[in-house]
């Protein structure tokens, strides 16, 4: 049968109720629970007039209220568009009237944002369960078509402004053949450390419940507290991203810590380095994926397998690539911003096709048109080339590549080099504007705690690791990387400074 993703909540509450569906603050969720507590928001939100493709917002952190409402609004067809809490009030607000959404569950944590929110605004606790009891557990039984858009997830507003992404029953429908490919099956514990606003987030927690497992939600990243979680639950499998792995390898005693329940850790979202990757198998001792995706193809469509990270072994250079293109999808290279393919090995724009792509931003016709290039084709604005045997090697955004002089610099593979240095705790390299070459390639730099680095002692280091014009002209110091909430380096934030008044669009 064509799959609905409403279809979760009834077949697990139907075949095996009892069976915990989301832990998160405190408290634990059975799949029938979850099938009640959702009818209830159904019958509240048809009650407010709202029926098939009505918006509903959420603004909070991760919590079990965020599924009541999710399901709740699939079983009358509203979709789900939940919103970036670490925005500023008046972001918020904008996405909530971007959506058009006449409800917003909103965290009891952020009470104080109600009276900026249009419409009806249930804050959880004590008034979200109120609002329950108010109405029956009746399932209004929406089905609805395999394109009915569920859910709507805002872009992570890395290169520009956050874009209200809509993707479809259809789109999730690999959900279940995902699950099986990261090892998760109805006996998992899995952890959702990524904010559920996030693809990562509400995607990951999907596959699992597909699989009908348990989700652990965390509501605030803590490396520390993490560590601690993974023990205690007795976590099988979790999504990180990159940067809170690396924090993660940081806290003191974390590899002597017991992870026998681990299957598989699942990283993605932004690039890695070798050296975070190296000290993830250290201090895990599990099995390592690999995925690249965006919110727009509804999360992974490339995978690296444990096997290929092998650091020391002969084929260690995988390492370096995101893996290969799930059976259902395709993946192809061109010239960017035109059509002409590559050949393997040739670095261009990141093209794909496959049911997860999305069919397209919800009010952003222009944008649209940008991103679905025809024949069902998406363009990432991501740059790579594909080796002979099908590995996605990532070059970076196209928006962050440096050009200097002729020539074209992938800031990720000068970030590899400088990461190697013990000194060097966090980098990120940026192009920055140079009246010879047009731009010029600089490294901001976090030390390593209690370690002494100067200018002098990166430029020498990237000397004989890297070809002239990829080298470092200067290097600057900083405290900590501005990073997004999925770990992503604000490079645009970074590059700022050094553009102001110089007439280039750096976002
Ligand atoms: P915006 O589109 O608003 O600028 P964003 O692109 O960061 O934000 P997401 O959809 O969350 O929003 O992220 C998708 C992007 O993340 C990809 O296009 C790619 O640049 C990056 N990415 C995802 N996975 C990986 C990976 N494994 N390695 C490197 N980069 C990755
Ligand atoms: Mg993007």
């Amino acid at each position: 049968m064509e799959y609905r993703v409403v279809s979760i909540v009834r077949d697990h509450a139907r075949d095996r109720g009892s069976a915990p569906a989301v832990s998160g603050d405190g408290r634990t969720v059975s799949y029938a629970e979850l099938d009640e507590r959702s009818s209830r928001v159904a019958q509240a939100l048809k009650a407010d007039g709202l029926g098939p493709g009505a918006r509903v917002a959420y603004v909070g952190k991760n919590a079990p209220e965020f599924f009541d409402l999710l399901f709740g609004a699939a079983k009358i067809g509203a979709v789900t568009a939940p919103v970036n809490w670490r925005l500023t009030p008046a972001e918020i607000a904008a996405i909530v009237a971007d959506a058009g959404a006449p409800v917003t569950v909103l965290d009891a944590e952020f009470a104080d944002l109600a009276d900026g929110l249009p419409g009806r605004v249930v804050v959880t606790g004590e008034e979200h369960e109120t609002w329950l009891a108010a109405h029956p557990a009746d399932d209004p039984g929406f089905v609805g078509e395999p394109d009915d858009v569920v859910v709507q997830l805002y872009t992570s507003g890395t290169t520009g402004v956050p874009k209200g992404v809509q993707l479809s029953n259809a789109n999730f429908e690999v959900g279940e053949r995902m699950a099986r490919r990261w090892r998760l099956d109805g006996t998992a514990v899995s952890l959702v450390p990524m904010p559920l606003f996030h693809i990562g987030g509400t995607g990951w927690a999907l596959s699992g419940m597909y699989a009908g497992c348990r989700q652990v939600l965390v509501r605030d990243i803590d490396p520390a507290a993490l560590v601690d979680t993974f023990e205690r639950e007795r976590i099988t499998n979790a999504f990180i991203v990159p940067a809170v792995l690396q924090f993660m390898c940081q806290v003191p005693g974390a590899a002597g810590r017991d992870y026998s329940a681990l299957r598989a850790i699942t990283y993605g979202a932004s690039p890695i380095t070798s050296e975070v990757l190296r000290r993830a198998l250290d201090t895990f001792k599990a099995p390592l994926f690999q995925l690249y995706g965006m919110t727009e193809t509804t999360g992974a469509i490339v995978q690296l397998e444990p096997e290929d990270h092998d650091p020391g072994g002969p084929r260690g250079h995988l390492m370096r690539s995101a893996g290969r293109p799930y059976d259902w999808v395709e993946v192809k290279i061109v010239e960017p911003g035109g059509d002409t393919e590559r050949a393997p090995g040739e670095v261009g724009e990141v093209l794909t096709r496959s049911t997860q792509n999305t069919p397209g931003y919800w009010n952003r016709p222009e944008e649209t048109a940008r991103l679905l290039v025809g024949d069902g084709w998406l363009r990432t604005g991501d740059a790579g080339y594909v080796d002979g045997e099908g590995y996605l090697f990532l070059t970076d955004r196209i928006k962050d590549m440096i050009v200097t002089g002729a020539e074209n610099v992938y800031p990720i593979e000068v970030e590899e080099v400088l990461a190697a240095h013990p000194a060097v705790a966090d980098v990120a390299v940026i192009g920055v504007p140079d009246e010879r070459w047009g731009e010029t390639v600089k490294a901001v730099v976090v030390r390593a705690p209690g370690a002494e680095l100067t200018e002098d002692e990166v430029l020498a280091h990237a000397r004989g690791r890297l070809a002239g014009f990829k080298r470092p002209r200067s290097v600057d110091f900083v405290d900590a990387l501005p990073r997004n909430p999925s770990g992503k380096i604000l490079k645009k934030d970074l590059r700022a400074p050094y553009w102001e008044g110089l007439g280039r669009t750096i976002a």
